[in-house]
């Protein structure tokens, strides 16, 4: 017998008929044999309609007030659904978040999942009933009720999976799965049938719109495997699960877009340790969250720094930036409100070369210029002008035949291995004391180093549509392995452009870029380190780079080159700086050392 955690979202609870239509889904369940647990959201746009209602009273409502009011939303649906489940004919009974003491920490409106205690639900299911619980809501310390964020529920029924250690948890939404890309942009989207938590975590505005984020990283730190399917039909949805049951068919999974960004470039940065960490913590300090960071290699001295931010910050985000560079010495700031990133998502890539290439060369062909480049293990993003970004996305989309099956889809009845994450089904707060105060908490996973690579660096690439492609043309018909790239944006006509191979390769990499363009200035480093920062909760948590930056400042440890990810932070340093340096981000991240405890 197994254990199911059904969440249905506002939509799918909206009227009584909903609400019997999933009730009879649950009772399905039950009476094929699985202990349910129902987490539901408040119906239709109620919480909307409380925010509204509070603001007409007092704009801000007090936020403790505020969550006293909004929680009411899926206390009325816990109670329908509890009379729904009964009405047709099976034992059922319904928690709000404090009865089964779901404790949060104490940040109204936006408070993180502490602990859950298991024993009163797991009663309540050994005598048979079907569990209801209050999705979005729990209790602080102090009894006071608290709420986990707009889309909180989904990040509930994750974590109840968690605790109760469920064989997977069902998410019942107005769609019917994840899709390659969104299907109103691109039509000829499609559904796919499995998904990594790292694909999901990468492709976070895609997958935005379906699931909450923070419930993603929730479920791969427990290895909860998630299935988001549609509450009106029968259809298989989409599995979010861990990277071994997801596919491995295509080298790319999925893309997505990021539509109203603007671009920062702080200009003439001096190249010395800790001038990074001086910009990025002056704009955390402002509260602004940062998405790609962008350094590239420093010529006679100084460097170009990039960021780009939400086209909606940028004001704020220039004024920050200005006076950053002015405390650094940089040069000065160049911005561009009117970009867009695109960027292409899929585990594949960890195998399959020549991926970037492939799609530089689409882009190329399309006159749409790359404004600057940065990669992560398993992603590749390009900022492109905004009018080109539908376009581009249209381009990747159709570049790996997205919208063709993989053919996985023969495995219609696919079941997710159980995973056997240690921290499944033991989470309390005493376990995890020392080292993680809450089930929510940012893990940084692993730090890494590398010594085996080399760079090459092209200089002088001009800035024009094609240019990389022609670079990584080469690169990928000599065979040669790619690993990070960074492009930063060009200053006037040029651009440099950096990418990292196995040193092995250093000398077929040197002359493939040097056939592609004869007239260039190549330059070869194998002086280097790559320090890699991997986490679970990077997105929601702002500062991991900061931190990450401010300890290789605090060590001296210059920084030569940087790019990001949503689950990932890489920078290069000297090779000298490598061992030092990993050894500051243990410290600053509270991992153990090597010899201690392998984590991961
Ligand atoms: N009712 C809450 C909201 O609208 C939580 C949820 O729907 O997941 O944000
Ligand atoms: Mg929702």
């Amino acid at each position: 017998m197994g254990l199911l955690v059904q969440k249905f979202g506002g939509t799918s609870v909206a009227d009584s008929n909903k609400v019997l239509a999933a009730a009879r889904r649950a009772i399905r369940a039950h009476h094929a044999g699985d202990k349910v647990v129902v987490v539901v959201s408040a119906r239709g746009h109620t919480t909307d309609e409380l925010i509204d209602l509070a603001k007409e009273i007092s704009d801000p409502p007090p936020a403790r007030e505020l969550d006293m009011l909004i929680s009411t939303g899926e206390q009325v649906s816990v109670a329908l659904m509890a009379m729904a489940v009964q009405a047709l004919g099976v034992p059922a009974i319904s928690f709000t978040g404090a009865q089964i003491g779901l404790v949060t920490d104490s940040f109204h409106t936006r408070a993180r999942i502490r602990e859950i205690a298991t024993d009163r639900i797991l009663q309540a299911l050994d005598s048979g009933q079907i569990v209801i619980v209050a999705g979005f809501q729990g209790i602080d310390a102090n009894a006071n009720i608290t709420t986990l964020g707009r889309g909180g529920s989904d990040t509930t029924a994750v974590a109840l999976a968690a605790v109760l250690d469920a064989d997977a948890c069902e998410i019942y939404t107005d769609v019917d799965g994840v899709y390659t890309t969104d299907p109103r942009v691109v039509p000829e989207a499609r559904k796919l049938d499995r998904i990594s938590y790292d694909e999901m975590l990468e492709l976070a505005s895609l997958g935005a719109g379906v699931m909450h984020s923070r419930s993603i990283e929730f479920a791969k730190k427990y290895g909860v495997p998630i299935h988001v399917r549609s509450s009106f039909s029968d259809a298989n949805g989409t599995w979010i699960v861990g990277e071994a049951d997801a596919s491995h068919a295509g080298s790319v999974t999925g893309c997505a877009l990021v539509k109203d960004e603007a671009r920062i470039t702080v200009l003439g940065v001096p190249d010395r340790p800790g001038v990074v960490h001086e910009l990025f913590r002056r704009i955390a300090q402002a509260k602004i969250v940062v998405d790609m960071i962008v350094q590239n290699v420093a010529l006679h001295g100084t460097t170009e720094v990039s960021f780009t931010v939400a086209a909606d910050d940028l004001t704020q985000a220039l004024e920050v930036a200005d006076t950053a560079a002015r405390a650094i010495g940089a040069a000065g700031i160049d911005h561009d409100p009117q970009v867009s990133k695109v960027s292409i998502v899929g585990q594949g890539m960890r195998v399959h070369t020549g991926v970037a290439f492939s799609l530089f060369k689409a882009l190329g062909a399309a006159g749409i210029n790359i404004d600057m480049i940065t990669t992560s293990e398993i992603k590749i993003s390009v900022l492109v002008a905004r009018i080109s970004g539908v376009q581009a996305l249209r381009i990747a989309h159709k570049t790996f035949s997205l919208e063709q099956a993989s053919g996985d889809s023969a495995h219609a009845q696919f079941k997710p291995r159980h995973l056997a994450s240690p921290a499944r089904g033991q989470v309390t707060t005493d376990e995890h004391a020392a080292a993680s105060p809450g089930m929510e908490d940012l893990v940084i996973t692993d730090v890494e180093l590398d010594t085996t690579q080399a760079r090459i660096t092209v200089l002088n690439l001009p800035n024009t549509p094609g240019q990389s492609a022609h670079v990584f043309e080469r690169i990928s018909s000599a065979g040669v392995f790619v690993d990070m790239i960074v492009q930063n944006t060009g200053r006037g006509d040029n651009t440099n452009l950096s990418f990292t191979v196995p040193r092995t390769q250093t000398t077929q990499a040197a002359e493939a870029v040097l056939q592609a363009v004869p007239h260039g200035q190549v330059v070869v480093d194998d002086d280097l380190a790559k320090l890699s920062v991997t986490g679970v909760g990077m997105r929601t948590h702002t500062g991991v780079a900061t931190r990450m930056f401010g300890a290789l400042a605090d060590r001296n440890i210059n920084i030569a080159m940087i790019s990001t990810s949503e689950v990932r932070l890489n920078v290069i340093t000297n090779q000298d700086a490598g061992h030092s340096g990993i050894a500051c981000l243990r410290q600053a991240f509270h991992l153990p050392e090597p010899g201690q405890a392998q984590s991961k």
